[in-house]
């Protein structure tokens, strides 16, 4: 497999899209001395250090409690499956998602379904998702069917996309009229925060549905040196179940209540997590500076929408992604320039060959198609310089 990041760490001319060498390098003797440990008494699976990352990142997401797993595929799986979705249910999300968010609902033998995002933050449209539950399902004997599908439309997944959150009041108000499980991918999302109105509070990325699925793949703000991820709830009893499923469905060894699969945490990429959880706060400071300068320096070129950013979110800015109608020439007129850029994602999921049975066609989701010709993710991450994001809005000026 290729890896999706340019790993080389800053030069004066090139910038690349994420550099991840140089946070690891300033952390080495730190992220040596987890391995040591871990060789000093063998415990590779299990143990203090999965334990002592699980509460330190519960604490961070403002949660009751957190289980590691080996990815964010892995939690999106278990979450949903603890949480109670089953086969034949109906789960609603978006399009414009990573795969994972749609194949973790498959794999349960469960059915995804979509609704549009609103063009301005590529998120869930709450309003979209109003009218999906509102017009094309009916209430028989106590649940929300799917008029043509007829099939129970059971929870839905919010995407907070790009690390901005998703505008969770809304939907956690049709979660609560209609009795669904909201589970939210915040696979892009650590430390973002939502104001919600319904607490009067500010809430962290992960803190807001039933459970929530987090990816720590080396590439997301808080990565691992390898695969992990995690899932965050405040529900002891969806926690106890989603710690059964992730080892084998065994509270006990080899005594199995249910099944589940290997899809544990290991010791040591929770022993770097727990080293890097605490540089995130800074790293996503440095990442929303460099945020704010873009914006700076871009919201005034006639042809670029920069991301809006509404006073009830502080995204956690996974991504910094422009909209332009001329994004192919000018992801070249960047590439041609040093400057790595990225689409997250080209192609939405409905219209993707894997889901071709879907029969939705080109026009099924105005936005979420118009954004993927559009979008264009610009160099980001916590060592980029304030130098590098210039000359990378200074060359998209040039080019409008
Ligand atoms: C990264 C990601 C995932 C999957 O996480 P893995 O750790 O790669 O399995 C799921 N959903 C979204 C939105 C992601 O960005």
């Amino acid at each position: 497999m290729t890896s999706t990041f340019d790993f080389r760490p800053a030069s004066r001319s090139e910038v690349p899209f994420l550099d991840l060498v140089t946070p690891h390098l300033e952390l080495k003797e730190e992220l040596v001395e987890v391995f040591r440990s871990a060789l000093k008494t063998a415990g590779f699976i299990g143990g203090p250090m999965v334990e002592g990352f699980e509460d330190d990142f519960a604490k961070f997401c403002a949660t009751n409690h957190c289980i590691g797993v080996g990815s964010g595929t892995d939690a999106l799986r278990f979450a949903l499956i603890a949480a109670g979705i089953g086969p034949g249910d109906i789960v609603v999300t978006v399009p414009n998602t990573f795969i994972a968010t749609t194949e973790a609902i498959s794999q349960l033998g469960a059915i995804p379904d979509f609704v549009d995002v609103l063009e301005s933050t590529c998120n869930m449209d709450p309003e979209k998702l109003r009218q999906y539950l509102e017009d094309r399902c009916v209430e028989k004997s106590g649940r929300l069917y799917h008029r043509e599908k007829d099939r129970p439309v059971a929870g839905v997944v919010p995407v907070h996309l790009y690390g901005r959150p998703v505008d969770m009041d809304p939907i956690l108000d049709l979660a609560r009229k209609y009795n669904l499980i909201v589970i939210e991918d915040a696979c892009q999302a650590h430390g973002a925060e939502y104001f919600s109105k319904r607490e009067n509070t500010w809430k962290r990325a992960g803190s807001m549905g039933v459970a929530a699925a987090f990816s720590f793949y080396p590439g997301k703000n808080l990565g691992a040196c390898g695969e992990a991820g995690a899932v965050t709830t405040d529900d002891p009893a969806l926690a106890a179940r989603v710690r059964m499923l992730r080892d084998h469905g065994q509270a006990k060894k080899y005594y199995h209540d249910v099944e589940g699969w290997n899809g544990r945490l290991d010791a040591i990429q929770a022993g770097i997590l727990q080293v890097k959880l605490k540089r995130l706060p800074e790293w996503n400071k440095k990442r929303s500076e460099c945020a704010a300068l873009y914006t700076e320096l871009l919201g005034n070129v006639r042809g670029v929408t920069v991301p809006s950013v509404s006073s009830n979110v502080r995204p956690a800015w996974h991504l910094y992604v422009i909209q332009t109608d001329r994004r192919d020439a000018l992801q070249k007129h960047l590439a041609d320039s040093g400057v790595a850029t990225g689409l997250h994602y080209p192609v939405p999921l409905h219209l993707q060959n894997s889901y071709r049975a879907m029969n939705l066609g080109t026009g099924s989701f105005p936005a979420a198609e118009a954004a993927a010709s559009r979008i264009l993710s610009l160099p980001m991450g916590p060592t980029l310089k304030k130098f590098q994001v210039e000359r990378v809005s200074e060359l998209i000026r040039r080019f409008f």
